[in-house]
């Protein structure tokens, strides 16, 4: 299979080499020539999650060098599991993705994109510098996925003072070829300076330079392989098709979702949900695009105003109306975060962090409105991630899962940098030379 832009003025292009570009040339999105088809009964002898990943995939690496490796790559990512729990509401379950190292769904994607590039980075690239600007969870995912490997070095920009003190933890207990810088400014600027990093032709002449965002493909292809394995699992024993709500920010997790459908798997209907940060729902809603900056809530990790992978979806849907009609998108304030963590566990006992709480409430609305059949909240991440917030409103202590709690007993240490490009600079000319 050939990858092509969404700007469609690119060279079609193989797997690796999208992969290790991140970005198209013309500015667009990778996404496959052909979209394979894969139905139910092509999965018939796949059980296991990595089984089901790697035969969902297998289409879309065929033909590229990495290929032989894909079982492999398969089994060193999908190491814990992804199940699905009912829930008190009937026909409600959550797919639960937060069994990873750092405790939310972007470890799966990091994993395999790190199982990747270790296996397409050529000598003359190492060590190769990981430049990331995260909003909390995809830093520390990124680092977890790549902590350890000599061959990179991982550099992590997060807004200061904007992130959950547990994410800030994450962020800085890596140390070795990880490190944490806590900028000065908001998640929009660290992402400018990235952004700036990789169009500065003079550093990257000495500097080989690499993304792990979510348009990559290398995180967004391997997403598709938890809600096959789910709605798999789910016809198995109901013989029916599951619906979905996904809690949204830059729409990678969604997308993942829309793809493993228009595939062929047994998903039925996929509603987004977003918090306060209204570019999709208005859009949806029936306004032109409008992407502007984001503003702060509880669900930090979804404070995006200008989601980097819608280009893709209106690829998959050129017909804006039909896009409109084909998903249900609500959007949940914070009150209504609060509302639904304290609800949901006075009555049922059911514990959230605040961005599955957005999936909850949009849940509930759907049903308040008569939406049927057997429906699926995405889980994001673990509620420990975010104690500050869930622990007073449900009024009890939230367990901290082994994994996360092993992060949190490591020292964390984070460097200041002011939000300037040059600072970054100085810092990745300074920390280069200490590494050689
Ligand atoms: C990143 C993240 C999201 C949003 O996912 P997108 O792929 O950006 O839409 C939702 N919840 C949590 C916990 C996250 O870390």
């Amino acid at each position: 299979m050939k990858f092509t832009s969404t700007r469609g003025t690119a060279p079609a292009t193989s797997l690796s080499d999208a992969i290790a570009a991140g970005l198209a040339p013309d500015g667009g999105l990778y996404v496959p020539d052909a979209l394979p088809r894969l139905a139910s009964d092509a999965f018939t002898d796949c059980i296991k999650l990595p089984d089901v990943a790697a035969r969902l995939l297998a289409p879309f690496f065929a033909g590229d060098a990495l290929a032989p490796e894909l079982d492999s790559i398969c089994a060193e990512a999908f190491t814990f599991p992804a199940p699905l729990r009912a829930l008190a509401t009937p026909r409600d379950s959550v797919l639960e993705l937060f069994h990873g190292p750092t405790a939310a769904f972007k470890d799966f994607g990091a994993r395999f994109l790190a199982a990747c590039m270790r296996r397409i980075i050529r000598p003359a690239m190492r060590p190769l510098t990981i430049l990331v600007a995260t909003s909390g969870d995809t830093g520390a995912a990124v680092a977890a996925a790549f902590h350890g490997r000599p061959e990179f070095r991982v550099v992590i920009l997060y807004p200061d003072g904007r992130v959950s003190k547990r994410q800030a933890h994450q962020l800085g207990c890596f140390g070795g070829n990880v490190s944490a810088l806590r900028v000065a400014g908001s998640f929009d600027d660290c992402q400018s300076m990235v952004k700036q990093a990789f169009a500065d032709m003079p550093l990257r002449a000495w500097l080989s330079l690499s993304s792990a965002n979510s348009i990559s493909l290398g995180r967004l292809l391997p997403q598709m392989a938890y809600y096959a394995h789910a709605a798999l699992s789910h016809q198995r024993t109901h013989a029916t098709d599951l619906n979905f709500v996904v809690p949204t920010g830059n729409l990678g997790n969604a997308l993942a979702c829309v793809l493993a459908r228009a595939i062929g798997l047994p998903i039925g209907r996929i509603a987004l949900a977003t918090n306060a940060n209204r570019t999709l729902p208005d859009f949806f809603a029936g306004a032109e695009y409008a992407p502007r900056a984001s503003i702060a809530t509880l669900a930090n990790a979804m404070d995006v105003g200008a989601p980097s992978n819608f280009e893709r979806l209106r690829w998959l849907y050129p017909d804006a109306a039909q896009l409109r009609r084909d998903f249900p998108v609500q959007w949940v304030d914070d009150e209504a975060i609060r509302a639904t963590i304290r609800e949901r566990y006075a009555r049922h006992g059911e514990v959230f962090c605040p961005h599955t709480a957005c999936a909850i409430r949009a849940l509930e609305n759907l049903r308040a409105d008569g939406a049927d059949g057997d429906w699926c909240a995405v889980a994001t991440a673990h509620p420990a991630k975010f104690e500050a917030i869930v622990e007073p409103l449900i009024g009890r202590h939230v367990d901290v899962p082994p994994a996360l709690a092993q992060l949190l007993a490591r020292p964390s240490h984070a460097d200041p940098l002011a939000n300037d490009y040059s600072a970054l600079r100085a810092f990745l000319e300074s920390s280069a030379s200490e590494h050689v």
